[in-house]
């Protein structure tokens, strides 16, 4: 199989999402809403296997770590504390010709220092130097635009019933981290963890699912001595790196950013960006940050809450320091599908003629459907033995049931999304109590007897 390159990898993988139920767009019928996407049903399983995986590796895989699941809409109070009222800013610039709106940062060519979320003074040269990149038309000097999103808590809307949908999930652990503390006596160096939505009225959504207004992220807090910053840093890059790989995703797609001194937010003393080389450019992926003792500190005297740690040892008392691995939950889809997108020449007959497949060489352990059974026709006799095949299977497998359209066509289907094995029912099972399992990658297909079927598959998930 000669694999062929991927030109125009964004547009045909939008249109293969769309066409086989990945990912819709939102709201289609009315006209949809500034880039909004909805996870149709092989999006949502995949994205729920993605979270489950991390779930199992971070929580239920390691004994330093909890898991919570807090509140979307918090107390305004804890915005004021983190900072992100005052800094949670991208500078904005509009062109004065066409009118479009832009992230200053992003620019070209930007001017330097680029701080995002720093003090207004920053920011005021910024735009300049840069010109529209949609008309080349001039750029008005930047101001600061909060991308908290606003809305009204109970039925007055007057300025007391202002709340913020949360920008992060981060802050839940460090507000919660006395009652977690207290509740499962857990000693240092641990972590909390948390994966849901987060909310930002960003000014340049876009390129698909990479940046939306609303999304996911599964982020850590993990709580160390002060001393043990750096060997925890390395700790969680590694844990990174290797989340990566379980992605599905090569050396060669990835650079990992270590931050400058003067571009890092103000409260980190090390950052790195974790980057993935998008087709539309190299841009973050996740992040990892060393926090110090920034944001207990400040929820400590905002609020007068004691969250210092007591060793149990020495009795000694202090707020632990912090390390912040954070993923998106919806880049490490579309990461998962753009590593996974093949385009391959493969052979449709012994005579040497081909045909380009598409193949999403989605990781085992993430795919939406792990076995398709596909008797070879609708006639009773096989669909019935298929059914049960079927059946037997789904107890142990998520399992796709197809008796429409040719043979090639169903393979091609559960090629483009992902089905590691198809199982064939043919008319030599009636006699043989065996079938074909096709395998995704290799296009191999060996007899396998029916009854063998769950131990076969049990050994290769
Ligand atoms: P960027 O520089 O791309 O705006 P960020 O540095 O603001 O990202 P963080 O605040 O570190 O992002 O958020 C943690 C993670 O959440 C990111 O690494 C990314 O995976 C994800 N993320 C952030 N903003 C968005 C968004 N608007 N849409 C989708 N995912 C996002």
């Amino acid at each position: 199989m000669k694999e062929k390159n991927t030109e125009n990898l964004m547009d045909k993988l939008i249109s293969l999402c769309k066409r086989r139920g990945f990912i819709f767009p939102s709201s289609e019928i009315y006209g949809g809403i500034a880039n909004g996407w909805d996870y149709g049903p092989l999006g949502a399983e995949l994205k729920n296997n993605i979270k489950r995986a991390w779930w199992k590796r971070f929580v239920h895989g390691r004994d330093d770590m909890v898991g919570i699941d807090a509140a979307l809409i918090m107390n305004p109070k804890i915005w004021e504390a983190s900072g992100h009222l005052s800094h949670f800013t991208d500078p904005l610039v509009d062109c004065k010709k066409c009118k479009n709106r832009f992230r200053a940062d992003e620019i070209t060519p930007p001017t330097p220092p680029f701080v995002r979320g720093g003090k207004k003074d920053d920011f005021l040269e910024r735009g300049r130097g840069g010109v529209c990149p949609n008309c080349g038309g001039e750029l008005t000097q930047s101001r600061q635009f909060n991308m908290m999103l606003k809305t009204f808590l109970g039925p007055l809307e007057d300025e007391s019933a202002v709340v913020y949908f949360r920008p992060e999930t981060a802050q839940a652990m460090f507000v919660d981290f006395k009652q977690v503390l207290q509740t499962t006596r857990k000693k240092l160096p641990f972590g909390i963890a948390q994966a849901g939505k987060a909310f930002r009225n960003e000014i340049t959504p876009g390129n698909f699912i990479f940046r939306t207004r609303e999304f996911e992220q599964m982020e850590i807090e993990y709580f160390v001595k002060e001393k043990d910053w750096k060997k925890n840093f390395e700790m969680w890059l590694e844990e990174m790196k290797q989340w990566c790989k379980f992605l599905g995703l090569k050396d060669d797609e990835l650079y990992f950013h270590e931050i400058a001194d003067n571009e890092r937010a103000h409260y980190s003393k090390r950052t790195i960006d974790i980057e993935y080389k998008y087709p539309f450019g190299q841009k973050e992926l996740y992040g990892l940050a060393y926090r110090t003792d920034y944001d207990l500190q400040n929820h400590m005297k905002a609020s007068g809450a004691d969250l210092n740690y007591e060793d149990p040892a020495t009795k000694e008392k202090f707020v632990p320091h912090v390390i912040e691995p954070t993923w998106g939950v919806d880049r490490s889809v579309l990461v998962t599908l753009l590593s996974a997108y093949h385009e391959e020449e493969a052979p449709t007959s012994e005579k040497g003629e081909s045909e380009t497949r598409v193949v999403l060489k989605i990781p085992k352990a993430l795919v939406p459907i792990q076995v398709a059974v596909l008797p070879l026709s609708k006639k009773e006799e096989l669909s019935n033995i298929a059914k049960n095949i079927a059946k037997d299977l789904r107890e142990q497998f998520v399992v796709e049931y197809d008796e429409t359209q040719s043979i090639g066509r169903r393979y091609r289907r559960q090629d483009e999304i992902g089905t590691p094995y198809c199982v064939t029912v043919d008319f030599d099972s009636l006699n043989d109590l065996a079938v074909t399992v096709r395998d995704r990658d290799t296009m191999k297909q060996e007899r396998v007897q029916i009854a063998g079927l769950p131990e076969y598959f049990n050994k290769a998930f």
